[in-house]
């Protein structure tokens, strides 16, 4: 294939795509960041994910074994470039082989960097462990420091066993430690400052997460959730913030310093200000389907495939052909967006 400059292919979507090099869209955006989902299943309950009583869970017979998961990740390393690989769920620490597989996959060469999104319960346990498979480092989601909003938004009176997860990565040197936070639309601004006091408090990095329309209840709406422009002017009224001078690269959250280098806080405007055209990354489910964006409709089925005898270059060039089909950008804000039909904690966020 012949790349023309700022690395826009000169091939188009009605090509095939390229059986070599790096794994590449028709808009010239290289996928080396893949999400794994390990689970669909979770222990938490969270509003804007998933409704009270839980989902139809994936039959276990649709779920990749460990000898599947272990053969795409080893493509996806050695055949398609993939640099950094993020266990994620449902909730990933309900997964039993989570540390088997973190292990195996630093065994790839090269070794790619190995990072996890968890809800933190049962965290505390497993962090050393974790550490000591090859997690290099950690993202524990916690939209509120106050124990009675933490139970209505997650359903679960569990925030001292998330406290004690963070603690644990930390104690581990998993480091950094990050918080991901997705703000109620009701206390969310308030719990914002809460977050950023507590993180501030203890080493930790704040990551806040636009709310987006991938709710199992199919509950977003558009205008109700907090956008990023009120959480940055609503910090900046409790701390003094400074753009933080690196440069963002494809990292979604644009980073300021907080207090005079104090630490770092991060609003990603997945919605309001989307960076689609910035995007490295490629996802797999834990029923083995390629998605090549949080918002496609359209999946590649990798676990049929492998169990219908496909070998390993069939197995590359259908990866390849499905981010190869990426769209422009998720369309949240086109006036015929459709959500997809998988809900967040069945895709991995
Ligand atoms: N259970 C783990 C956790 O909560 O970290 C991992 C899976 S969860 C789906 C991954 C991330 O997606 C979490 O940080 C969660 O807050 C975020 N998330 C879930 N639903 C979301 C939504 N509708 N909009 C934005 N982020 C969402
Ligand atoms: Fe579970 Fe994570 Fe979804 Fe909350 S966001 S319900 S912790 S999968």
């Amino acid at each position: 294939m012949t790349v023309i400059n700022l690395g826009v292919p000169s091939l188009g979507p009605a090509d095939p795509a390229p059986a070599d090099g790096p794994l590449i869209d028709t808009f010239g955006r290289i996928a080396t960041d893949l999400r794994v989902s390990l689970t669909d299943r979770c222990n938490l309950r969270c509003t804007y994910c998933m409704p009270a009583e839980g989902l139809d869970w994936l039959p276990g017979d649709d779920l990749l074994r460990p000898d599947e998961l272990a053969r795409l990740l080893r493509i996806g390393v050695t055949k398609l470039g993939i640099t950094s690989v993020r266990f994620t769920g449902g909730e990933p620490l309900v997964a039993k082989h989570l540390e088997d597989v973190v292990a195996l996959t630093a065994s790839l060469a090269p070794r790619p960097e190995i990072t996890l999104t968890t809800n933190g319960i049962g965290l505390a346990r497993r962090a050393a462990k974790l550490k000591r498979a090859g997690l290099d480092r950690i993202n524990v989601s916690l939209d509120t420091v106050d124990a009675a909003r933490f139970a209505r938004i997650t359903r679960r009176d569990r925030l001292a066993d998330v406290l004690a997860g963070l603690e644990g990565a930390k104690a581990a040197g998993l480091d950094p430690v990050k918080v991901n936070a997705v703000l109620d639309p009701t206390t969310g601004l308030d719990d914002a400052v809460g977050l950023l006091r507590f993180c501030l408090d203890h080493g930790y990095q704040l990551r806040i997460i636009e709310q987006m329309p991938l709710d199992a209840s199919h509950q977003w709406q558009r205008g109700r959730a907090l956008g990023a422009d009120d959480v940055l002017a609503t910090l900046q009224r409790h701390f003094d913030l400074e753009p933080d001078p690196a440069p963002r690269g494809s990292a979604p959250a644009q980073l300021w310093q907080v207090d005079g280098g104090r630490g770092t806080v991060g609003i990603i405007a997945s919605v309001s200000k989307a960076f689609c055209a910035a995007c490295d990354r490629t996802r797999l489910t834990a029923d083995g389907q390629i998605r090549n964006c949080l918002f496609a409709r359209q999946e590649t089925d990798l676990r049929r495939l492998m169990r219908t005898g496909a070998d390993d270059d069939a197995i590359e060039a259908a990866w390849r052909a499905a981010m190869w089909a990426k769209a422009a950008g998720h369309g949240i804000n086109d006036p015929g967006f459709v959500q997809p039909d998988r809900p967040m904690s069945a895709i991995g966020g």
